[in-house]
């Protein structure tokens, strides 16, 4: 879904001249000097392992932390994180007995535009492929949102973006069979329970369970779905099965509004029946196209297919006229989807529709117009760009085609198909959100994560892959500050959660900063400052390739990308995943001292907070130069403060801690001494 947050934001970062200059240390009188060089600085900077030498004062002194659990260094229990075991390995790939659920479905769906409701009928051929014998299912009934009494009803206030707006409906469920018995739904909010008449073997065993059912469609449905006039936006339409998996067993977690979904995947085959003069968009490809369009159509498709160029499928006289033209009785469009774990569609009688292709796969734009913007005259073109991007940065596109629909949701993903808001006559006024909407088809759509628990593994990895587009594609602007300064609200406002924090209980002002922003920065601070981009970039490649079409816990990632590294990173996850504390580390004091005709610079360093993190500083010399200096982060394991002995070319005039401005240290007031040497320019935080 759309964070509400434009992602386009110029830097608010002052432009600074970088006037130092770089010089290798000469360490071949100091045995006990490490230098290396980093992966990721503008100014290659020498990396110090602790410098010992004689000193009158110690290194450290004082404790942040009085138990275990406060420190910041003690190693995370790994128990804490399913696995590792034959499904989940140590090194956060599947493990060889891994498994999961597979559900495919049939499904006929008919729309009465008149009275707003969806009849439909929806056969689950569902697979048992856990290790266990199966007595019951779980199944989600999202539509249950709305009626009266519903749990989302009573945490969302009714006119807010999850709210019901006093809506009532619900699913009507009738004629609920297994293998074709009859069984009785025992229904929970949006979860219902199916008793099996015989139980499901494991490693195979099928189970076909089929229900008739109906619903009146919201106009405002949770910004998931809606309507506004004659255009129906239809999600959350059918009986889904919930997940069954090695963790948890059955996630049952109901629909309440803010937290999305954790869904099976299989084949999805499905028809929907609507008012003749209708077109329709949705997921998956049109199985019968000499049914519903025409022949012009079909032509302007296939060319549309065949190269990069805008091709009007319906043109905007074509959608003017369709808009007063009367058809009698209805038609029927089937679409076929596969390797997904949900569908969606849309339906008006006056859609434009234009599509263009990428790489053997269509990128169509449907909108209303003028009503849409003149914006979504380039929401083709911009749907194609996303595709591209992200395919060749994380992972290829497995998918047939990428729609975009223009109505009245905010925005929100389903594969192959995403809902965005209306725009005006500015391109950019819509590219944020359709850029935003098509990055979720890497995340949760191709790397499966229970995002009704984990908002971080959603739209947190969504606009960590959306600060990579955007840098893309509009070079000089950058939406990192703006990415920081919405964090930094929730943690002024008092309103932040932990990012592990299920979506439904994160502060609803917050949730942009927790389930978008926060972790995004995060990512990128770990890519930029600690691991490096080169290591970091294949690391997450690796994970997307390994999980993709599968369901990865956080542990799996935290691990996936331990292994990759090759470090330890459990002080980082602690830090910046299981509290809500923020960096804060300062420069206490800076003196000089001689010995054997080395001069030292001994800068004493403090952490004011929780939270360690690796070290960098920039000291300026009389003579206008500068030299970096970079401390590993187990500087921190023995408390708040530390003494770094850096071997020096002479006398220092001004030191600068994070030389490079883009470290989310919260407290700027601390970081320079002297007179301080510049820091970096602000640069695009996505580069190599
Ligand atoms: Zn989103």
């Amino acid at each position: 879904m759309s964070g509400g947050l434009a992602l386009t934001l110029p830097s608010t970062r002052p432009q600074l001249t970088n006037s130092s200059t770089q010089q290798l240390l000469n360490v071949k009188n100091y045995a006990f000097l490490l230098a290396a060089l980093a992966a990721c600085a503008q100014q290659t900077p020498v990396v110090l392992a602790p410098v010992r030498m004689p000193a009158a004062t110690a290194t450290t002194s004082g404790s942040v932390f009085d138990t275990q659990r406060d420190d910041p260094f003690a190693t995370t229990n790994r128990i804490d994180w399913p696995g590792p075991n034959r499904y989940r390995s140590s090194s956060g790939v599947p493990g060889p007995d891994y498994w999961q659920q597979r559900a495919d479905y049939t499904i006929a769906a008919s729309l009465d535009t008149g009275a707003a409701q969806l009849n439909g009928s929806v056969q689950i051929r569902y697979t048992n492929n856990s290790p266990d014998t199966l007595r019951y299912v779980w199944v989600q009934v999202d539509q249950n949102l709305y009626r009266a009494g519903s749990k989302g009803s009573a945490l969302f206030p009714a006119d807010s973006r999850w709210g019901v707006r006093g809506f009532q409906g619900g699913y009507d469920l009738t004629d609920v069979q297994v293998n074709g018995t009859s069984v009785r739904p025992r229904i929970n909010d949006t979860m219902m329970r199916l008793d099996l008449p015989t139980p499901l073997t494991p490693s195979g065993g099928k189970a076909t369970i089929s229900i008739k059912y109906s619903f009146r469609v919201p106009e405002h449905g949770s910004d998931r779905m809606g309507r506004d006039s004659a255009l129906f936006e239809i999600a959350q339409w059918y009986p889904r099965m919930a997940v069954y998996d090695d963790v948890r067993g059955w996630n049952t977690d109901p629909y309440l509004g803010q937290g999305e979904f954790y869904l099976e995947y299989g084949d999805v085959d499905y028809s929907v029946t609507v008012p003749a003069g209708y077109t329709v968009a949705g997921s998956g490809v049109l199985q019968n196209p000499a049914d519903v369009l025409t022949a012009e159509q079909r032509r302007r498709l296939t060319t549309a297919s065949r190269g990069t160029d805008v091709v009007q499928i319906i043109t905007q006289p074509e959608a003017a006229a369709a808009k007063t033209r009367r058809v009698a009785g209805t038609k029927t469009w089937h679409f076929r989807a596969q390797h997904v774990h949900d569908v969606a569609w849309a339906g008006a009688p006056d859609f434009r529709w234009d599509a263009t292709s990428w790489d053997g796969g269509l990128a169509q734009a449907y909108y209303e117009f003028p009503k849409a913007g003149k914006a979504w005259e380039h929401a083709a073109e911009q749907t194609a760009w996303t595709i591209r991007q992200y395919s060749q940065l994380f992972f290829p596109y497995p998918y047939p085609q990428a729609t975009s629909v223009a109505g009245p949701v905010g925005g929100m993903e389903y594969p192959m198909f995403v809902m965005v808001h209306y725009g005006n006559d500015d391109p950019s006024s819509i590219f944020g959100t359709i850029n935003h909407e098509h990055g979720h088809e890497w995340f949760p759509m191709i790397v499966g994560s229970n995002e009704r628990r984990y908002a971080w593994m959603d739209e947190g990895f969504n606009t960590y892959l959306n600060a990579f587009a955007n840098e893309a594609r509009y070079p000089g602007q950058n939406a990192y500050p703006g990415y920081l300064k919405n964090w930094g609200d929730a943690v002024t406002a008092g309103t932040q959660s932990p990012l592990m924090t299920a979506p439904d209980n994160i502060d609803g002002a917050a949730l942009g900063a927790i389930g978008y922003r926060k972790p995004a920065v995060v990512l990128l601070t770990l890519r930029n400052h600690v691991v490096g981009p080169d290591l970091f970039d294949s690391a997450f490649r690796e994970y997307t390739r390994t999980w993709a079409f599968r369901h990865p816990t956080p542990g799996d990632f935290f691990r996936s990308i331990e292994n990759s590294v090759g470090e330890d990173l459990s002080w980082f996850w602690h830090s910046f995943f299981y509290t809500t504390d923020v960096l804060d580390i300062g420069i206490e004091s800076v003196s000089t001292r001689t010995s054997e005709g080395q001069t030292f610079a001994v800068i004493a360093l403090r952490r004011n907070t929780s939270i360690p993190f690796p070290v960098r500083l920039r000291v300026a010399y009389a003579d206008g130069t500068s030299q970096d200096f970079s401390l590993p982060v187990t500087i921190w394991a023995r408390g708040n403060r530390f003494e770094a002995v850096l071997p020096v070319r002479g006398p220092v005039t001004g030191v600068r801690l994070w030389p490079d401005p883009s470290v989310p240290d919260w407290n700027p007031t601390n970081d320079t001494w002297g007179s301080p040497p510049p820091a970096n320019p602000a640069r695009p935080v996505t580069r190599e």
